[in-house]
């Protein structure tokens, strides 16, 4: 027998009805570029974004069709947050952070067809136009003046009569947005989030064991919009009501903690380098930022170093939390809030639970398994961490490319290898990707190793990741050179450089006679990463 009750469909617009009838007055604070303050609500940033939705439509967007974003942080990313997936399109963020040649092959890849772009990164966007096949280009910015054969956002805006905007039923099934993350092989794949996946990621990550967010809360939004969409903060706040505040293009330490105090920010979520920098700049100035309001910093993106939990707890009075995601999930997927057993006085032990990263949110389900199959959580035993849930992707766009990564019953292999207590808290312990994360962004190490294989004197090279305290990890590479050649160290940075962003570029090259192998004759990265870590300790600075 079927139940009886509405088929309601959880999508973004349903969300943003809720947000429009309860909590227009609520705040939209952004900093803009010169540092000034661009004070909203969600009513303001609605209204925009349906004339946004329909100046979009007018440009020839379709229900289904990718609209690109290439922007920071602001109530201008934000309306295009609302507008995209309100109009039945798919919202694509691009990171900023990738080189250009990936920007473009990703662009191609999803088939954008429109891109907003702030103003500040124009030069990035001409650099990978050419690859791409965006029809219209609209430009960002406080400015007037626009490059030629570019749409003016403001402008674009006011020429668009909100009330033509016809809300269309949509799907909860259908694409919402889209991200792309990066493939071990170097190749990113296209994640497409369903409205559904959103409105429950939103309900799930806003519960009190989750990142208890309400109405009365201010976020301050760290955690780039162009990566995992912001783990989906700007639908949280928006289904509870909760203010928004961006840094614009000043995601730096001072203006952070300037932006917490001036906004009363309760609620921040953001990398561990960005808390690191955090936490340099409070034991600086002791006392000098009123953070009396901020209840809980989440850390996540990568594993959350104890100096720095510590550091902000004890020295500072703030309460991080860890958690661990993926952009396969709408990104959050566990975090480690204490439960009942563990947190009751007599229980002790609650730093070390704490290091964690937690116990999963509603609508997920975790397992690890090895080959010999599922292992048991008993917080020793590790296995690789598969997932499955109302919010994890069941495929990549273009299947063909996925690569192994879904189980035959249905559940997503992370890559990751873990091992979870009793209580259910997951522990990341290593992983299988060949990939470094570094500043929260990757770097694929087999893309830096076959570039450094194409230069003539390299014979062989592999790159691993060693720690650093900054950035948590830092690429070095091994290279065996080929006989009577030789290359400097600079020479093959420079070699690279041509290819990927400063910021991928080994911090040391190392020249060793040969890479240690596994009997199978694959590079044995774990004895190699072994060796380099002694010569690179936690606290090498380049
Ligand atoms: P991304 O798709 O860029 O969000 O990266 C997801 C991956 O980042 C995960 O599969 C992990 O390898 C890593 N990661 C995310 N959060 C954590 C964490 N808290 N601790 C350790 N690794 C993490």
């Amino acid at each position: 027998m079927r139940g009886l009750t509405m088929d309601y469909q959880l999508t973004v617009p349903a969300i943003l009805r809720r947000t429009e009838a309860l909590f227009a007055s609520r705040p939209v604070v952004s900093r803009r570029p010169d540092h000034s303050l661009h004070r909203a609500t969600y009513g303001a940033c609605l209204r925009r974004a349906r004339r946004l939705a329909v100046a979009l439509e007018r440009l020839g967007v379709e229900p289904g069709d990718r609209v690109a974003t290439l922007c920071w942080n602001h109530h201008r990313h934000l309306e295009a947050y609302f507008a995209i997936p309100m109009m039945g399109a798919v919202l694509h963020t691009l990171n900023l952070r990738l080189h250009p040649d990936e920007l473009g092959y990703i662009a191609a890849h999803a088939g954008d067809g429109v891109i907003l772009v702030d103003r500040s990164l124009l030069m990035l966007l001409e650099q990978f136009r050419a690859r791409a096949r965006f029809r219209e280009v609209i430009v960002i910015g406080d400015d007037e003046a626009t490059p030629v054969g570019t749409h003016n956002y403001e402008r674009l805006l006011a020429g668009s009569d909100e009330s033509a905007f016809r809300g269309r039923d949509i799907d909860e099934h259908a694409a919402a947005a889209m991200c792309y993350t990066s493939g071990t092989t170097g190749r990113p794949k296209g994640v497409l989030y369903s409205h559904r996946a959103l409105a429950l990621h939103s309900m799930a990550t806003a519960m009190a064991d989750g990142f208890a967010l309400r109405e009365a809360d201010v976020v301050l939004a760290v955690v780039p919009m162009f990566h995992a969409n912001a783990w989906g903060l700007p639908f949280t706040a928006a289904l509870v009501g909760a203010g928004l505040v961006f840094p614009g293009e000043h995601p730096d330490p001072r203006s952070l903690l300037e932006l917490c105090q001036t906004e009363g920010v309760t609620f921040s979520a953001g990398v561990p380098t960005v808390w690191l920098g955090v936490l340099e700049e409070l034991d600086a100035a002791p006392g000098k930022y009123d953070l009396s309001r901020l209840h809980t910093i989440v850390i996540g993106g990568a594993a959350a170093p104890e100096s720095l939990m510590l550091g902000l707890e004890e020295r500072h009075g703030l309460r991080p939390l860890t958690s661990w995601g993926m952009t396969e999930l709408a990104p959050v997927g566990t975090l480690g809030r204490l439960c009942a057993e563990v947190d009751a006085p007599e229980a002790g032990g609650h730093h070390f639970i704490r290091m964690k990263q937690g116990r999963p949110g509603a609508w997920l389900e975790l397992r690890l398994r090895n080959q010999t199959g599922e292992v048991p959580w008993d917080g020793v035993t590790m296995g690789e961490l598969e997932i499955r849930g109302a919010y994890v992707a069941a495929a990549y766009y273009r299947p063909e490319e996925e690569g192994g990564w879904f189980t035959e019953d249905g559940w997503f292999r992370t890559g990751d290898i873990a091992s979870i207590d009793p209580f259910g808290y997951l522990e990341i312990r290593d992983r299988t990707k060949d990939l470094i994360k570094s500043g929260g962004e990757w770097i694929s190490s087999v893309a830096l190793e076959g570039a450094l294989m194409s230069h003539p004197a390299v014979a062989e090279a592999a790159v691993v990741a060693v720690p650093h305290p900054r950035w948590l990890e830092r690429p070095v590479a091994a290279v065996v050179l080929r006989e009577g050649r030789t290359v400097s160290p600079l020479e093959l940075r420079a070699h690279l450089g041509t290819r990927f962003p400063e910021w991928w570029l080994p911090d040391y090259v190392v020249f060793l006679p040969a890479i240690p192998r596994t009997s199978t004759g694959k590079f044995l990265k774990s004895a190699l990463r072994d060796s380099l870590r002694d010569h690179f300790p936690p606290t090498h600075s380049p």
